[in-house]
């Protein structure tokens, strides 16, 4: 059978509709009918050879890893899904479950490297992952998440990558109640970083350059919008913050928000991957601040991230598009013309055959 999806056949050109094949069940796999697939920035920069420095594109590639859908079909010695169970799949399908890292959980850092939902190498085959702008998908079971019940399936799809992505830094810092979190960027990332902080208790404010998202910051829970333009506001809050997370996808100064941070604050990339602006170690040293990054989180910790948007009643805020307008929904996302995440709706692609 041959698995209806949309590729892009080389850098720079649109993503158009490909037939391939997945491979045939091994026994501890789940087959799954994608729903809903997610659209991430990752996606737009992979298709494009963004990244040829450290993860260069194999073409075709079919992106995709925020992915809901049913179980279909399971392997023999599957235990954890059965047919018809609500399912999710985000940026990984494999990792070597041995090493230290896997052991604690943490198959994203996999002392081997994990493998990606997509233009990822399938650790026994070594044929090139496809990833979720598709029909159908095939998993090993330890990476198929379960999605809680109450979770609406057509929004919960950001959850597996903008939601954890956001969620893992705010649990490795300890952000609890009265936590003081500031958010940069208000995009996919930046409007789950607000939601998952206020969930947990944390007083948070959104920093921004533009005031006109003082009402957007707002509606999603903030407590406040801090304009980093403003030179005297942003005076007043120095020393305010424990965690500060930078959703910023592109090259950016990061030096405003330092000072910003308490002793032993900690502001986190997420977003921006690649050289930063020159950074002075002043704030760092006089404070004892940080500068980290942080990846997914693995797959415990994403599962415990879906059962707290459960009980929580979290959920991205979604536009629904057809697969066909993947190629427009990429050019609004580069204006961030979104509010906040597109997800397609796997309905609009034509049946398998
Ligand atoms: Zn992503
Ligand atoms: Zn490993």
């Amino acid at each position: 059978m041959k698995i209806n999806g949309f590729a892009a056949f080389r850098a720079g050109a649109d993503l158009e509709p490909f037939s391939f094949d997945r491979r045939a069940l091994r026994s501890n796999d789940v087959e799954m009918e994608i729903l809903y697939c997610g659209v991430c920035h990752s996606d737009l920069h992979q298709a494009r050879n963004d990244w040829s420095d450290w993860s260069p594109t194999v073409y075709p590639v079919v992106p995709g890893h925020e992915i809901v859908g049913r179980v279909t079909a399971v392997g023999e010695s599957v235990t954890r899904h059965r047919v018809g169970d609500a399912v999710a799949v985000g940026c990984m399908v494999d990792s070597c479950m041995v090493c230290d890292q896997c052991r604690k959980g943490e198959e994203i850092f996999c002392r081997s490297g994990m493998t990606a939902t997509y233009n990822g190498s399938d650790r026994v085959t070594g044929d090139n992952t496809y990833g979720g702008y598709s029909k159908q998908l095939v998993v090993r079971e330890e990476f198929v998440l379960s999605v809680p019940d109450g979770l609406d399936l057509s929004r919960a799809a950001p959850l597996l990558c903008a939601g954890i992505t956001t969620y893992s830094p705010l649990r490795t810092w300890n952000v609890g109640p009265g936590s003081r979190v500031g958010v940069v960027g208000l995009g996919g990332l930046g409007h789950m970083a607000v939601k998952l902080a206020v969930a947990m208790g944390a007083v948070v404010t959104v920093i921004s350059r533009d005031e006109k998202k003082r009402a957007d910051a707002l509606a999603l829970g903030a407590d406040e919008l801090l304009v980093s333009s403003d030179e005297a506001a942003m005076k007043i809050k120095a020393s305010a913050f424990d965690l500060i997370i930078d959703t910023v996808p592109v090259k950016h100064d990061v030096m405003p928000y330092m000072s910003l941070l308490d002793i032993n604050g900690t502001l986190v990339m997420v977003g921006q991957i690649g050289a930063l602006e020159s950074v002075a170690s002043t704030p760092l040293v006089f404070g004892r601040r940080r500068i980290a990054g942080s990846p997914i989180g693995g797959i415990a910790q994403t599962q415990e991230m879906l059962n707290f948007c459960a009980r929580k009643n979290i959920l991205p805020d979604c536009e629904l598009i057809p697969m066909q307008q993947i190629n427009h929904a990429f050019e609004r996302m580069e204006r961030s013309d979104v509010r906040y995440r597109f997800v397609i709706d796997m309905a609009s692609l034509p049946a398998n055959n």
